[in-house]
């Protein structure tokens, strides 16, 4: 890389530091230019996944930065270092059957509808990993599955509670043997996805297609499985999916909130499979975790966070790790909408309302306060309010739930969208938006909000901030 090509990169990386920090990790300096030609600037990242990161979310935020960095009107792209790794990420994110049915043969190309591909995520990996008493087994599991696939915990379910970390680890698993085994198939996919896939078979009379397509992988990993409750139909074309792949030494990883038995509804004979393997449960993070988390979690992105503001945000953040992050992201907004560095008193400036307000019922209602009183006032079911079905019946209450959150919590868009079942944070805006718009005119889902405000005020919380 020439001295000019490092100038304008740490320039660039000066601007996205000062203007999108949410966006900046530590390993942006291993990213390196490959110079700039006709107005484009080259950017070689090694990792498949860091690259499909990078090209899916930064490029608008990193062209901004090149060309405030040099001056001049460009666009930037990120290339792989090699086409080969590139290709395997491919592979990775989209639907195996692609690729293998071309293999086999008499398989249509036509990738199935899926709307949704899960991708990983970069920050999901071992590395970033803090292991604590709470989650020490299903660490060392996870690492294990790993190192020798489908052949020891066979199938590997991890459970516990929302934002404890199971989705880091079962994405990690993925990376890590994406990364060690490049050439073995990989399907991760959320327990909503496979069942829409499988609907979506059914319907158009495709069952080959999708079983080809989940039975031909050498490592399966379904994240919240305790979706299949009461999907008797998909209950059992799961269970032959998972006799399948684990007669044929073929690794299958799951997570879910509750242990096996305690998912309702789950027919005996899944129970007993997935008992089958190991079942590792993650507890919440103690104190000394929890101040561990925090620091790797500034380092990550970059931020210099004091031993004594790791300890107070630690101190009175005890739910879980999504809030522990949450508490970061908010301290980093204040720091820079002051201009100041982030030190004690800026940390319980930010947090202050806040951290009172996290398990209490003074300020305002918890995120399952709202889920629940809306799964009560509508009549609908816990896992559709969180889960994927669009029908207008849960449509409407979701909608209503995240217009509730950012009315009355402090939550951001994205951790709103994190709660209601992993939405982005353009879907919790365009909801929010619209039952604003729609209270307007419609006086019946005027009724519906009010009563429901007031259910959540009888619990006691202070007034409401207004929803954008
Ligand atoms: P879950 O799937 O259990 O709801 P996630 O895996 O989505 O939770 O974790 C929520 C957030 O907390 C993620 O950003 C994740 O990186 C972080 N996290 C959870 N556990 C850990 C850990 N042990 N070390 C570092 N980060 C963690
Ligand atoms: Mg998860």
């Amino acid at each position: 890389m020439s001295s000019t090509d490092k100038e304008l990169q740490e320039k660039m990386y000066a601007y996205l530091r000062r203007h999108h920090p949410e966006i900046c990790r530590h390993w942006f300096d291993e990213i390196s230019v490959a110079g700039v030609e006709g107005g484009l600037l080259r950017l070689v990242v090694n990792e498949p996944v860091r690259l499909k990161y990078l090209q899916r979310t930064c490029v608008p935020l990193f062209t901004e930065a090149a060309q405030s960095a040099s001056g001049r009107l460009m666009t930037v792209r990120f290339v792989g270092s090699d086409v080969e790794k590139v290709d395997t990420s491919i592979k990775f994110a989209r639907p195996v059957h692609v690729e293998d049915g071309s293999v086999e043969g008499g398989i249509s190309e036509t990738p199935l509808l899926l709307d949704e591909q899960v991708l990983l995520s970069p920050d999901y990996c071992f590395d970033a990993f803090v292991v604590g008493p709470g989650n020490r087994l299903a660490h060392a599991a996870a690492l294990a599955v790993t190192s020798k696939l489908g052949r020891v915990y066979n199938p590997f379910f991890i459970h516990g509670a929302v934002g404890l970390g199971k989705t880091h680890l079962l994405q990690s698993v993925c990376q890590a043997t994406l990364r060690n085994q490049p050439g073995a198939r990989i399907l991760y996919i959320s327990c909503n996805t496979f069942m829409d896939a499988f609907h979506e078979c059914v319907r158009i009379g495709r069952m080959s297609d999708f079983r080809l397509r989940f039975r031909n992988v050498d490592l399966l990993v379904i994240d919240d499985i305790h979706f299949l409750s009461r999907r008797e139909q998909t209950q059992e074309e799961f269970f032959h999916t998972f006799n399948m792949l684990h007669q044929s030494g073929r690794q299958i990883v799951l997570s879910s909130d509750a242990a096996p038995s305690e998912i309702p509804d789950l027919e005996e004979r899944l129970v007993s499979r997935f008992n089958s393997g190991l079942v590792a449960r993650i507890d919440r993070p103690c104190y000394e975790t929890r101040v561990s988390i925090l620091k790797a979690k500034a380092k990550m992105h970059d931020l210099q966070l004091l031993d004594d503001v790791a300890a107070y945000v630690a101190a009175r953040i005890d739910s879980n790790i999504r809030e522990l992050e949450g508490a970061l992201t908010k301290i980093r907004g204040v720091a820079m909408a002051l201009g100041k560095t982030i030190d004690l008193d800026l940390a319980k400036e930010a947090l202050g309302v806040n951290v009172i307000a996290i398990g209490s019922k003074n300020n305002q209602p918890s995120m399952q306060t709202i889920l629940d009183s809306v799964a009560q006032y509508y009549d609908v079911k816990m896992t559709d309010l969180l889960g994927k079905r669009r029908h207008k019946s849960v449509v409407l209450p979701r909608q209503v739930c995240m217009w509730l959150a950012r009315r009355h919590t402090r939550y951001s868009l994205q951790e709103i969208g994190g709660y209601l079942g992993g939405r982005d944070h353009t879907t919790v805006l365009h909801a929010v938006r619209t039952v604003t718009a729609r209270s307007e005119m419609d006086g019946c889902l005027r009724t519906d909000v009010e009563h429901l405000e007031e259910g959540l005020k009888s619990s006691g919380f202070v007034s409401p901030t207004s929803p954008q």
